[in-house]
């Protein structure tokens, strides 16, 4: 069973807030009538008895909304479900990893973005959408956090790259046919800005010269290892254009069902 939980927070995003109305519009595009709820591996999303649709949390602020976070999924963990998280900035993916890490002992982190978000302080806000890699590192949450399109490396992120061991894979460098092997579970955290613009420009920090929606699915498919997990971050619907990126991120959350449940 997985749970669906929507995570209605974008107080850590520097440059745009907005990414907290992200998750019912995903799911609108998710259920719409315009498709069906099958992912391309044959699994039926709609099907009840496996996904469970939990809703938006109510959050506060600060550290109470990342301890609330990291409550409510440890608790959908302790009862054997998994979570597929729906943001909501990236800061999101450090409490998710805080309560994963603990059901999860060996996890592995795939994390799909055009940036590293590893920037040991960023504006001094130590839960900043810059950051949550940092985080999970240096609290030696994980066995491997491999890292997927990324295109803004700078010298302090090379650094921290190198500090914690991360495996980056540059966009410069990615080819289509990427197999990426895992032991052990693996947690996939999607940030839609991974995708070039022209596929979803619905986001905060557009970068292009970035990955097709096709790239993310077939990463996806093509990764052999048990994936326990996910989220979808950084979905904007103030900078969209007629609900695309809403129906990428709806497109992402099928086939991540699909690879997690089939
Ligand atoms: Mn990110
Ligand atoms: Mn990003």
């Amino acid at each position: 069973m997985i749970s669906i939980i929507g995570i209605p927070l974008d107080e850590n995003s520097s440059f745009l807030r907005g990414s907290a109305k992200a998750p019912p519009l995903i799911l609108d595009a998710f259920r719409s009538d315009a498709s069906n709820m099958y992912a391309e591996n044959g699994f039926n999303c709609g099907d009840s008895g496996k996904v469970k649709n939990f809703g938006n949390l109510q959050l506060t602020a600060g550290k109470a909304a990342m301890d609330s976070i990291q409550k409510v999924v440890s608790k959908e963990l302790n009862l054997n479900q998994k979570v597929v998280s729906l943001g909501g900035d990236h800061s999101i993916t450090f409490p998710i990893i805080q309560a994963y890490s603990q059901s999860y002992p060996d996890l592995n982190i795939l994390h799909i973005d055009a940036h590293p978000d590893l920037y040991d302080n960023f504006e001094n806000n130590p839960y900043s959408h810059a950051s949550p890699f940092a985080r999970i590192m240096e609290k030696d949450l994980v066995n491997r956090l491999v890292q997927v399109g990324i295109r803004t490396l700078n010298d302090h992120q090379k650094e921290q790259v190198k500090r914690f061991g991360v495996e980056v894979i540059e966009m410069n460098n990615f080819d289509s046919s990427l197999l990426l092997q895992f032991d052990g579970p693996v947690y996939i955290s999607i940030d839609i800005d991974a995708l070039d613009p022209a596929f979803a420009p619905g986001i905060s920090h557009l970068e292009p010269g970035g990955l097709s929606t096709r790239d993310v699915i077939n990463i996806i498919y093509q990764l052999n290892g048990n994936v326990v997990g996910g989220d979808i971050v950084e979905y904007n619907p103030d900078r969209d254009i007629n609900g695309m990126t809403a129906l990428v991120g709806a497109k992402l959350l099928k086939e991540l069902l699909g690879k997690i449940l089939k």
